[in-house]
């Protein structure tokens, strides 16, 4: 799913390369501990192409 650019300047400089959205491997591991049971894992593409350049 493309959505909408996001400000790359902001998030890049608030959030390490490392822990970015692009770093998710969909491991799920992240899953039985969100207390909101949040799909984190589905969320995280769509992050990254939220703020992909
Ligand atoms: S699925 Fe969750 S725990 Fe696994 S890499 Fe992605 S965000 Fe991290």
């Amino acid at each position: 799913m493309k959505i909408a650019s996001g400000n790359n300047a902001e998030y890049e400089s608030f959030i390490p390369e490392a822990n970015r959205a692009d770093k998710c491997v969909q491991c799920g591991e992240c899953l039985p501990k969100c207390p909101q049971h949040l799909q984190i894992n589905k969320w995280m593409p769509i992050i990254a192409s939220y703020f992909e350049s």
